[in-house]
């Protein structure tokens, strides 16, 4: 049966992950309330800025009733931004008031901004655990994971840090496969559930 698949669409690349979902094979729409998010069965959280996103969370009143469908096993997906909220610790979350506020679905640590203040953007061929060819991989402000749970498994890595994970039904990845017209990331995530 066709999965339904929501893209929280608070702020961020929201378009670009519909897109590739649909392309994917995936009934996909947008997730700005609480209604929306009863009715997926399964999320992408964006790229974008994960401080923004946590504070319209907290306004639209869908950050507790979110941090409970992933503590029930709502199959998740995160991009970038959407990685750093993925993550049980975030590292340099931002100012107190205004911080980026973990959902707490990847047992990990997740340093925001990390590539970030070596350069700001970059690209590069990385090798991708169970895909036969490399991913060409678009960072923007990328964050990068430094610590993994023991049910974590490490799919990528850039420059010799983690990029992208998978724990369970949740997969996470620094950057932005949705900007490459590689459909093979969505395809993981959509055909795992
Ligand atoms: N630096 C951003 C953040 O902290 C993430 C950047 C991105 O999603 N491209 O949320």
């Amino acid at each position: 049966m066709t999965k339904h698949v929501g893209v929280l669409a608070l702020q961020g690349d929201t378009r670009e992950h519909l897109a590739a979902l649909r392309a994917a094979g995936a009934d996909a729409s947008t997730v700005r309330r609480l209604a929306e998010l009863d009715a997926v069965d399964a999320l992408v959280i964006p790229g974008g800025e994960s401080t923004a996103m946590s504070h319209l969370l907290r306004e639209f009143d869908l950050l507790e009733p979110l941090r409970a469908r992933i503590a029930e096993g709502l199959p998740c997906y995160g991009s970038c931004a959407g990685m750093i909220l993925l993550a049980t610790e975030i590292a340099d979350a931002g100012v107190e008031g205004r911080a980026a506020l973990p959902l707490k679905g990847i047992d990990m640590t997740v340093r925001r901004n990390a590539f970030g203040r070596q350069v700001d953007s970059f690209e590069g061929d990385i090798d991708f655990e169970g895909l036969d060819s490399q991913v060409h991989a678009v960072f923007i402000r990328a964050p990068w994971v430094e610590r993994v749970g023991p049910d974590v498994q490490v799919l990528a890595r850039a420059a010799d840090h983690i990029v992208a994970v998978r724990q369970g039904a949740m997969l996470a990845t620094s950057f932005h496969p949705e900007m490459t017209g590689d459909l093979r990331i969505h395809k993981l995530f959509v055909d795992s559930l």
